[in-house]
């Protein structure tokens, strides 16, 4: 794609991992998989031991003192879980692992399991002791899952580690969550807008950036269908079934990875009308959104450039 590019792949955190340098440096990919590999095993609820996991075999019985590395991301979780009509809920462990959606044993739980499984999820239940940094949860079968954050802060994480090594001009793709650095000869990365429900390499669009973060989040990214329905991987933590909405997916510009990867899912939840008024006062923050009636609607085009490639789709915004 990018001439002169050296391209280094690994499956980690269940998803496709992709970095991209301008200088053959194996060691140095090596290196950075280890350092994913490192986070995964401290954030991940998909094994029984991991820092988070110990959290959630204590619900309902004590605080568990958590590492420096974890607490700060668990207490951004927190706060994002608390603001005002979210629909991030880190605490949403629960459902998630009710649904299995994306995972083997996929299931459309019954409307009253949903209910009860509704009350094991409120975040205010989770209490954070800074001092202490410990994390508590109130109720037995209480967990928090931080996949909908996790990847955004390691992309994160990734960036900080290459910047440490001196390197200027790299990509890294966690799984749909793109952070960049620099690209040489003033040149900028392309980052496909994937279509939905279609094959990874086609696009409707093209997001050009430098030192930005781009991070997708789509309904058709992990989904299952029963009975002539679809239900993907972002839960509505009010009603505790999938999300429905106009949306197919949420594309976040921003400095930080882990800002694009909590806002995908907050904007999610608004809707488009509402997420626009609210990115009129958060500047930082870019989107662009595609709609089930094939509208690609940009926030503003500010720190990047969309350049539309499939014509079925509208542009507006
Ligand atoms: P990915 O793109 O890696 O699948 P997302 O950032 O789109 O991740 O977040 C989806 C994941 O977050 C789900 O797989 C689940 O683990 C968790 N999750 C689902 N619904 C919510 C929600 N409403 N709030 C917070 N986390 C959620
Ligand atoms: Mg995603
Ligand atoms: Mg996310």
């Amino acid at each position: 794609m990018s001439a002169g590019s050296y391209s280094y792949s690994a499956v980690l955190m269940g998803s496709p991992i992709l970095l991209k340098l301008f200088e053959h440096d194996e060691a140095l990919a090596g290196r950075v998989f280890r350092l994913i590999r490192h986070q995964e095993n401290l954030f991940t609820v998909n094994r029984a031991q991991s820092e988070v996991m110990a959290i959630n075999h204590a619900a309902g019985l004590h605080p568990v003192v958590v590492s420096p590395a974890v607490y700060p991301l668990i207490k951004r979780a927190s706060e994002v879980s608390k603001l005002k009509d979210s629909c991030f809920n880190f605490a949403i462990g629960p459902l998630v692992k009710r649904w299995k959606i994306g995972f083997q044993g996929d299931t459309v739980p019954p409307a009253g399991e949903l209910q009860a499984l509704l009350a094991l999820t409120d975040p205010h239940q989770v209490i954070l002791d800074d001092d202490a940094r410990s994390v508590f949860l109130q109720q037995a079968g209480m967990e928090i899952d931080l996949g909908a954050i996790a990847k955004g802060y390691i992309a994160d994480v990734v960036r900080d580690y290459l910047q440490q090594q001196q390197v200027e001009c790299a990509l890294i793709n966690l799984g749909g969550n793109v952070q960049t650095l620099g690209h040489p000869h003033q040149q900028s990365w392309g980052i496909g807008l994937q279509k939905p429900f279609a094959g990874p390499e086609e696009l409707i669009g093209v997001i050009n950036v430098t030192h930005k973060s781009v991070v997708t989040s789509g309904v058709y990214e992990r989904y299952f269908e029963r009975d002539g329905r679809r239900y993907h991987h972002i839960l509505d933590p009010r009603t505790g079934a999938p999300l429905d909405n106009e949306l197919l997916s949420v594309t976040i510009i921003s400095d930080d990875s882990i800002d694009g990867d909590i806002w995908t899912t907050l904007l999610y939840g608004l809707g488009v009308e509402k997420s626009l008024a609210c990115l009129r006062d958060t500047p930082q923050i870019e989107a662009i959104f595609v709609t089930r009636d094939r509208e690609v609607i940009c926030s503003s085009q500010r720190g990047y450039r969309f350049t539309l490639l499939d014509h079925s789709y509208r542009l507006t915004g």
